[in-house]
């Protein structure tokens, strides 16, 4: 069994922990490594390398921390296949979509390779009379990011490679659950002409955690994960004066008009909710049904149900493979139990399935729920699995109402071939990404990621843009040069005359 370390000042540290934590294969159910849990120490001694390197890297040319991310993104290609692996192996999704989650992460890359366009300020020559003004944005100094176990490749990525071409320095935290992909990433910053020190990379939990949510020298704090621990983050690290952006959970709904063509929307659905087994925060998890939508799209999508492949994730004819834990596997099918308590119809239910020589490995088959209620604890609470509801409801307007008064707003999309239907669903849904006719409308790398309501604490979103946002901060300059007219104190506000 292998023993993980931290990557700490650009070498692979052990830390002072006597804390670990399994790493499970899920295929299998075998533990394949461990992981120390970092302890305030080593915490601290990944802020110290970060907090070194800060000068140097921040005071570098945009231009030359851009072709780092140049030779970062041929290295990531290179190696694609052994990253993908490794999402594969400790994650447990189908190698594919393993591949294409870190694919999404690579675009970060490419679009930090845009650093010195995307810090460009902005200039007015003559605010007053011989006065000149500019704006241009500075880095925030040492960021952190805490990751979340379903992308370990993507998430991650979504944040360092934008703080550090910003000229900021780094330490990520990422699941303790499957670590091993933001080992591999950094060790491959490095050979990319990363300085050491402005990635580190510190495994932990809680202890970990919370050290960085307080930890003076942090100026910016990045999460992604489940909503009440966004919350814990968002409102701890800013009462420790840091800027955070906090991405929460889920439940994304996809709204089937009776007009819509309901092959393609039951496509949609079933790679949207089942595809990596439901672990994904855009995954969609309701689909709500409007009129006479409902009984077509639940007979389509039954025998699909049935009908998934799921097995191991190095499988490549798999359609979803295990889930990440045997602790996350009894979660989800006790929210099917619920579901059932509950009262709704379970039309497949995937909670004994079982796959010859994986016994022990964390699977369920796929279950599909119709008739669900909005006051049911399967509507409202995030499940992240391979369970999809189906709500009927009456019309458009209460299709929306419904979305519009769901605590979470990550992700919604709507199938219809009205225009007006989708333009006017757009305009008043209260979700942060919406798709029409498209299952899940994850934003591409050079536009930003974020939901509303419960799904984010924090005003800005993360990568693109609002990413840069986040992780610079703007100086404005007002700036004369006297050519030897001097006119005495002042005491009033100056304006223009
Ligand atoms: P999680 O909230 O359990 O863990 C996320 C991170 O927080 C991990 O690094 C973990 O070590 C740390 N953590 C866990 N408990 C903590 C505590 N009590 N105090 C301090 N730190 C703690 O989430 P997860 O199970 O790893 O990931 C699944 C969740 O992430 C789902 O809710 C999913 O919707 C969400 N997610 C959201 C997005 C998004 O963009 N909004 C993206 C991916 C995942």
């Amino acid at each position: 069994m292998k023993t993980l370390t931290h990557w700490i000042d650009g070498k692979h540290q052990k830390g002072n922990s006597s804390y670990y934590s399994e790493v499970y294969n899920p295929a299998t159910g075998e533990i394949q490594a461990k992981v120390p849990l970092g302890s305030e120490e080593d915490v601290d001694a990944a802020v110290t390398a970060a907090k070194k390197a800060l000068p140097e890297w921040s005071e570098t040319p945009p231009l030359t921390r851009a072709r780092v991310m140049f030779k970062y993104k041929e290295l990531i290609e290179k190696h694609a296949d052994e990253i993908a692996s490794i999402i594969t192996a400790e994650h447990g999704k189908v190698i594919s979509d393993a591949h294409g989650s870190l694919t999404r992460g690579l675009e970060v890359v490419e679009f930090a390779c845009g650093i010195p366009q995307l810090l460009k300020g902005e200039f007015t020559e003559n605010v007053g009379k011989e006065i000149d003004a500019w704006t241009f944005r500075q880095p925030v100094g040492v960021c952190a990011g805490i990751t979340p176990f379903n992308f370990p490749a993507m998430v991650p990525m979504w944040m360092y490679p934008v703080s550090i071409a910003c000229g900021n320095t780094f330490v990520l935290k990422p699941s303790e659950k499957d670590p091993s992909c933001a080992l591999r990433l950094a060790e491959l910053a490095k050979d990319a002409g990363l300085p050491d020190g402005v990635l580190n990379v510190v495994n932990g939990d809680k202890v970990a955690v919370d050290k960085i949510l307080t930890h003076p020298d942090i100026s910016a704090v990045s999460f992604v994960g489940s909503t009440p621990i966004a919350e814990y983050i968002y409102s701890t690290a800013a009462n420790n004066r840091k800027r955070v952006q906090a991405l929460g959970g889920a439940k994304n709904h996809l709204v089937v008009m009776p007009d819509a063509d309901i092959e393609l929307a039951a496509d949609a659905l079933m790679g949207a909710a089942y595809g990596s087994a439901g672990e994904r925060c855009m995954a969609i998890s309701v689909a709500v049904a409007v009129g006479s939508a409902g009984d077509k799209l639940v007979d389509i999508l039954r025998p699909r149900v049935e009908a998934l492949k799921i097995g191991p994730g190095t499988d490549i004819n798999m359609d979803m493979g295990p889930l990440i834990t045997e602790q996350h596997l009894k979660k989800v099918k006790g929210y099917v139990d619920i579901g059932v308590d509950e009262g709704a119809d379970l039309i497949v239910d995937g909670r004994n399935y079982s796959l010859q020589g994986y016994e022990k490995g964390f699977f369920m088959g796929g279950c599909l729920f119709d008739n669900v209620k909005t006051n049911m604890r399967i509507y409202q609470e995030e499940i992240f699995g391979p369970v999809l509801s189906v709500v009927r409801e009456p019309d458009f307007n209460s299709a929306v109402k419904i979305i519009n008064e769901h605590q979470l707003g990550n992700g919604v999309s709507i199938f219809t071939r009205e225009g007006d239907a989708a333009r006017e669903f757009y305009n008043k849904i209260e979700v942060g990404m919406v798709g029409i006719n498209v299952p899940i409308p994850v934003p591409m790398a050079f536009h930003s990621f974020g939901g509303w309501k419960n799904s984010l604490f924090g005003d800005l979103h993360v990568h693109g843009p609002e990413g840069v946002r986040f992780y610079t901060k703007q100086k404005a300059i007002t700036s004369r040069w006297p050519t030897g007219i001097r006119s005495g104190a002042e005491y009033t506000m100056p304006t223009l005359k």
